[in-house]
């Protein structure tokens, strides 16, 4: 029953959001912001525990002066700490998780195709998250917003206690 609702929620509610929101950016990102939200509460409402999780991050998470490629491999990075990306690494290594970064919405959608999770924890803004949630329908997503201390898409960062608490939540304990 929960899953039918998703449905509503992402391919009527929403487009329809957006077409109401379409006047404001301000307005229209606080109904993305509510769809991310709508969206999470109907997957923690599905009590799904997944084998296959795949964490999926935006490119502006990286230090913008480090000059190391993550996008083709994550595992890449030095993790010298200036940026959360060793932190994230560091999470999904002792949950056993799958990690992708994606430049943009194409490449998300390839990642998501070749390695076919059967979940995705997501961080992106506002946009790129809700539009990305209701692509992968009926994929469970849930979504956390990026936060943006200067300004879109440049040292973007993610509240690390809310990615823990959603993988936990669709991937069981972590080891
Ligand atoms: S942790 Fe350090 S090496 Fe890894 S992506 Fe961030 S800045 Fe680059």
């Amino acid at each position: 029953m929960r899953r039918p609702l998703r449905g509503a929620l992402l391919k009527v509610i929403y487009p329809l959001l957006m077409l109401a929101g379409g006047f404001s950016k301000n307005f229209k990102e606080r109904l993305q912001a509510l769809t991310i939200s709508m969206n999470n509460r109907l997957v923690m409402n599905e009590g799904l525990k997944v084998k296959k999780l795949l964490i999926l991050l935006p490119h502006c998470l990286q230090r913008d002066e480090c000059k190391i490629r993550i996008t083709t491999d994550i595992y890449n990075c030095a993790r010298c700490g200036k940026c959360e990306i060793k932190d994230i690494i560091d999470i999904s290594e002792k949950f056993g998780i799958k990690l992708s970064v994606a430049t943009g919405g194409n490449l998300a959608r390839r990642i998501v195709s070749d390695l076919r999770p059967d979940a995705i924890v997501a961080v992106a803004c506002e946009r790129d998250l809700s539009s990305g949630i209701a692509d992968s329908f009926p994929l469970p997503v849930l979504g956390i917003c990026n936060e943006r201390p200067f300004g879109p898409c440049r040292n973007t960062r993610v509240d690390l206690g809310r990615l823990k608490w959603a993988i936990e939540s669709l991937a069981g304990k972590g080891k």
